[in-house]
C-alpha cells in the first residue's frame, strides 16, 4: 500500500493512493493539486549517507569509504512533494541528490543483515538538496549544507516493504525541467541496506520513524531559481520541488 499525509481543508489527513488519484481515510476522492503534501512519516532521528554510490563517489574524485560515512538531520529540513526550496543568493552550486528513503518500522538494537528488512517498514523518497559552496570538509559535513529549512524533499508515498521485490534493484531518476539529468540504481550502492540497518543498530537504537537517506548516484548538477526537479524511484512514485529565490 502507498500511503501520504496531506494538508487538506484545515485538517491533516493520512491518505492512500488509489487508481482514481488520491483517497482520505473516509473515502473521499480528492486531487493532487488540491492538498497540501507533507512528507509522509514524521521524520524521527534522520541519519543521511554520504558518497555511498561508487559512481558518485568517482565523480568527485573520491575513494569509496570503508566504513558508512554518515551524518545526521533535523527536522525543520524536511517538507512535502510539491514544495518550494530556496535558492541562497550567494550560492553557486546547489544539487539535488535523488536517494532512496528507508523508514525503520520497529526498535531495532545489534540487528544482524540477515534479518535488517524486518524493522523496515517502507521506503520513500528523498532529494537531499546540497549548497556545495559551505561544503568545508566531507568528513565534517557542514549544517549549512545539509540542514537547511525546507531542502530536504520527502515523499509523495510511504511504500509498504512487503510492495518493494528488492530495494537493491531500483532504478533512481532526476529530471530538471523534464529533462533527465541523473540515472542510476540501488545495485550501485557500496554500504546495501541490510548493511547499513546493522552497522547502525549495532551501536545505538534505531526507533519507528528513524529515516536512513541512503545516498545519490552521479549526475548531480547545478540548478537555478525557477527549476522544476523530480526525483523519481521505481515503484515510488515521483517527488516534485520548485527552487525560489
Ligand atoms: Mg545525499
Amino acid at each position: 500500500m502507498k500511503t501520504a499525509r496531506i494538508a487538506y481543508q484545515g485538517d491533516i489527513h493520512f491518505a492512500k493512493s488509489t487508481k482514481n488519484g488520491i483517497e482520505l481515510e473516509n473515502g473521499k476522492a480528492v486531487g493532487e493539486e488540491e492538498v497540501v503534501w507533507l512528507p509522509p512519516i514524521e521524520p524521527q532521528t534522520c541519519f543521511a549517507l554520504g558518497l555511498n554510490y561508487f559512481d558518485h563517489a568517482s565523480e568527485l574524485s573520491f575513494e569509496a569509504p570503508e566504513e558508512p560515512l554518515v551524518f545526521l538531520k533535523g527536522p525543520n529540513t524536511f517538507i512535502g512533494h510539491r514544495g518550494f526550496t530556496r535558492r541562497p543568493a550567494d550560492v553557486r552550486n546547489m544539487h539535488y541528490e535523488c536517494e532512496l528513503a528507508v523508514v525503520i518500522g520497529k526498535q531495532a538494537e545489534k540487528v544482524s543483515k540477515e534479518n535488517a528488512l524486518e524493522y523496515v517498514s517502507g521506503y520513500t523518497i528523498a532529494n537531499d538538496y546540497a549548497f556545495r559552496d559551505y561544503l568545508e570538509n566531507y568528513y565534517r559535513p557542514n549544517l549549512r549544507v545539509k540542514n537547511r529549512d525546507d531542502s530536504t524533499p520527502l515523499g509523495p508515498w510511504l511504500v509498504d516493504v512487503e510492495d518493494i521485490a528488492d530495494p537493491m534493484d531500483l532504478s533512481l531518476r532526476t529530471y530538471v525541467n523534464g529533462e533527465i539529468v541523473q540515472e542510476g540504481s540501488t545495485k550501485d550502492m557500496i554500504f546495501d541496506i541490510p548493511s547499513l540497518i546493522e552497522y547502525l543498530s549495532g551501536f545505538m537504537t534505531l526507533s519507528p520513524g528513524d529515516i536512513i537517506l541512503t545516498g545519490t548516484p552521479k549526475g548531480t548538477i547545478d540548478t537555478k531559481v525557477g527549476d522544476e526537479v523530480v526525483t523519481e524511484i521505481e515503484g515510488l512514485g515521483k517527488l516534485t520541488n520548485t527552487i525560489i529565490a
